[in-house]
């Protein structure tokens, strides 16, 4: 164990110099360890988050718990045909090397932030902070996917992704529970994400949607970000389309209307609020367009890979 005691503060701020353990563990067991230990220490891994509410004296912990050593976080594999994402993997890389079979979430994370937030950013990160509008939310929620936490006490747990948020800001991972990964499935059909922001780039979400097809099960998977307290699914929406489609047999163009009903079931499924980036009305609207659109696009992506279109 390597600790560390060192000062922060802004003293041009006129604020008492306070002191904050620094922890770094050179390997996941030891970062188990100490977290056992110091259940107070707050992890960080990309610091995207953690430094800016440091930075801005949103926080003050007593500890930091750096992951940045962990190498064991930094990677990710396929289990028995399972994607095993670490929670330290940065944005750039996901990107690169999972395109193909996490399009949603890659989708997602070409949205977040610049080039340097995506370099430092990581998934891990994304569920830890647990905000609303996080990017990476929505495509997990879509796909159906599992959040593998550890501790030193209750050994391994796999969290639902529909069970890991609780609140604003607030998920299911115990103080002496550390993020350890995310699963999922390689994509086994079209995924979309889309995202409503007030410009371009280094935004947050005024709004945002994914879809994940499952072909082989029927259904297709939804996920909303900045529209409710957490992120959420549209259940009502889900067995809308799982009905449709079915009658359709998965084939052929989507019968008229029902992208559109589709998009006036995820608008009610949504409890936004009013802010400085968007009216509640506002992103109800927008969250049915984009359900809509990205269904279409998604189905679209099916009939082209399963030679139904050219
Ligand atoms: C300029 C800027 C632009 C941004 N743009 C976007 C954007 O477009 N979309 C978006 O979604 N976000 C955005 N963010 C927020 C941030 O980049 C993301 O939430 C990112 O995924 C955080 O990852 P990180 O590794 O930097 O997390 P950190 O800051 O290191 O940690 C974030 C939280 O997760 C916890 N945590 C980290 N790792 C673990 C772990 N292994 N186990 C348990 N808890 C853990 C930390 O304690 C903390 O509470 C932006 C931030 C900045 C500064």
């Amino acid at each position: 164990m390597i600790w560390h005691r060192r000062c922060v503060g802004h003293p041009s701020k006129g604020r008492k110099i306070e002191g904050m353990d620094f922890l770094r563990p050179p390997s996941w067991h030891e970062a188990l360890a100490l977290k056992a230990a110091r259940p107070d220490a707050v992890p960080i891994q990309g610091g995207t988050d953690v430094m800016v509410e440091i930075n801005f004296d949103v926080r003050r912990p007593s500890a930091l718990l750096d992951l940045n050593p962990v190498t064991e976080l930094a990677g990710w594999e396929t289990v028995d045909g399972r994607l095993r994402i670490g929670a330290g993997l940065p944005y750039g890389r996901l990107i690169a090397e999972l395109g193909d079979r996490a399009p949603g979430l890659a989708q997602a994370a070409r949205t977040v932030g610049s080039p340097q937030i995506r370099n430092r950013g990581t998934v891990g990160g994304n569920l830890g902070a647990a905000s609303p509008a996080g990017d990476c939310h929505p495509p997990l929620l879509a796909a159906g996917a599992e959040v593998e936490v550890e501790s030193v006490a209750g050994g391994v747990r796999m969290i639902p992704i529909d069970a890991f948020y609780l609140g604003v800001k607030r998920n299911a991972v115990r103080d002496d529970e550390l993020i350890r990964a995310v699963w999922l499935d390689p994509a086994p059909g079209p995924q979309h994400f889309s995202k409503i922001g007030t410009r371009n780039a280094m935004v947050i979400a005024v709004c945002s949607f994914a879809v994940a097809l499952h072909p082989g099960e029927r259904r297709v998977g939804t996920g909303i970000g900045s529209a409710a307290p957490t992120p959420l699914r549209a259940p009502e929406a889900e067995a809308f389309l799982a009905d449709g489609l079915d009658g359709l047999d998965w084939s052929g163009p989507l019968p008229e209307g029902l992208a559109e009903r589709f998009g006036e079931l995820v608008g009610e499924a949504v409890s936004p609020i009013d802010d400085v980036r968007g009216t509640a009305g506002y992103r109800r609207h927008a969250l049915a367009v984009m359900a809509r659109r990205t269904l279409t696009w998604a189905w679209n992506d099916h009939l082209a890979a399963t030679g139904m279109v050219s």
